[in-house]
């Protein structure tokens, strides 16, 4: 039934009295409209978070459709296992291998994009008021998870060596202090999505350890190891501790995230609520893309594409930072990623980025504002996260020139006026994939 009184464009929500509490902190942001404008093409985003795919081979990757549809097409259209398929299962262990994880076949869990392992653990671990320990920022889709589960978010500090393990004694003995055990630290210790960050392998030994010791499960979330620019892959948390740890790993960054395909690796009770859990979501994966991606990862040299990836992202982050340094006014800073997707840049007190998006994007560059990165959305008013990985390197110095312009705008109109507007409150959440 339609609402007759109503011009067609409004939408009256008549249920709005009855979703359930969790649905409550689920809504569209103002930021959205502004990242819809963003995506026009004079306007240079440093927003998304997009992998360039346009780098992949997509003419084999046709070709291995073809052929399996062919060849194993009744198999291939069928329902498949929640756990995932065992083929790719081994496959996933060998690319854990890399970062030192001595993983089994049976303990990892196939998950449709690293996304749906936060959500399955959120599931599972997660009541209304239990504390998730995160870094500050973080990861604006594991945010979304966790205030889906009604869970309160403390933040942890980082430096540029990432979570802080002194922030971390703190952070658990103010949540025991007022009765509570964190239940999860979430991590993303590689090449940090938004703050650019790696911890340092003095720090990860430490940091497992007072996680273990006070009983807090680490969440390792780590789309990015393999795409570091200089250095071999860091040891995963988890190679050091197969029982405090989960591990989640994705291809979407590696290889294509159009196919969804991330994992879990976790202790064998865990692992069998994961696939309970999964079945009960999604009865089971896409086979189809299963199939596909093991077989790329058997007949192709994954491994070079991988390597071609890293040099794209280390060409593109040149661009940015060079730029950032010969721009940007006096007083901001900014992070220096070693591998990945993000920069994370501090401008000059008195500036609210979110309040300067709109005229970011009016001089055609658009940026995530850092308070997307945290939990209530109060803090990371002077930070916004750069992206690098989508824009061609001659796009991102012009987008980061006009960004240095918007800036030293702000920084005059700041020096006049006292302040550059109204500081923006609120949580504003963009979409995940940003
Ligand atoms: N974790 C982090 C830190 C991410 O940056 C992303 C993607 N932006 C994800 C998880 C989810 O990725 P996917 O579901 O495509 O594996």
């Amino acid at each position: 039934m339609t609402d007759e009184s109503q011009p067609h464009h409004v939408t009256v929500d008549r249920y709005v009295e009855r979703y359930a509490a969790r649905a409550r902190g689920m809504v569209a942001s103002e930021i959205r409209a502004l990242f819809a404008v963003a995506s026009r093409p004079e306007i240079v985003s440093l927003a998304g978070g997009m992998p360039y795919v346009s780098a992949l081979p997509l003419d084999a990757v046709g070709d291995i459709f073809d052929d399996l549809v062919g060849s194993r097409g009744a198999v291939a259209m069928q329902y498949g296992s929640a756990q995932g398929d065992p083929g790719l299962r081994e496959q996933i262990c060998e690319v854990m291998a890399l970062e030192g994880v001595n993983g089994h076949a049976d303990d990892v869990v196939v998950t449709v994009g690293s996304q749906q392992a936060l959500d399955l653990i959120g599931r599972i671990f997660l009541d209304p008021g239990d504390v998730v320990l995160a870094e500050a920022p973080s990861y604006v889709g594991a945010l979304g998870v966790f205030a889906s589960y009604q869970a309160d978010v403390v933040h942890v500090p980082m430096d540029d060596d990432g979570l802080q393990p002194d922030a971390l004694r703190d952070a658990i003995a103010r949540t025991a202090a007022s009765g509570r055990t964190p239940k999860l630290l979430y991590t993303v210790p590689n090449f940090h999505n938004p703050a650019g960050v790696t911890l340092a392998a003095s720090r990860r030994a430490e940091i497992v350890d007072i996680a273990r010791s006070a009983g807090v499960l680490v969440l390792e979330d780590n789309p990015y190891g393999l795409l570091g620019f200089d250095q071999e892959p860091m040891r995963a948390l988890r190679a050091d501790d197969g029982d405090t740890v989960v591990y989640l790993g994705s291809f979407s960054k590696t290889f294509a995230p159009g196919l969804r395909v991330g994992w879990a690796l976790a202790p064998r009770g865990v692992r069998d609520k994961l696939v309970l859990a999964a079945e009960a979501g999604i009865l089971s994966h896409s086979v189809v893309c299963q199939l596909a991606l093991s077989q790329y990862l058997a007949n192709h040299p994954w491994r070079d594409q991988v390597k071609a990836f890293r040099e794209l992202y280390r060409e593109r982050r040149d661009a940015m930072l060079g730029t950032l340094s010969s721009v940007m006014p006096a007083a901001c800073t900014w992070t220096h990623p070693t591998g990945g997707f993000y920069v994370w840049l501090t401008v000059p007190e008195g500036i609210d980025t979110k309040a300067m998006l709109p005229r970011a994007v009016g001089a055609r560059v658009a940026y995530v504002p850092g308070s997307a990165f945290f939990a209530d959305g109060a803090d990371g008013a002077r930070h916004m996260r750069l992206s690098y990985c989508y824009p061609e390197p001659d796009r991102i110095r012009e987008g980061v020139r006009r960004l240095g312009a918007v800036l030293e705008e702000e920084v005059e109109v700041r020096d006049t006026f006292g302040t550059t507007g109204t500081p923006a409150r609120g949580l504003d959440r963009p979409p995940p994939n940003l």
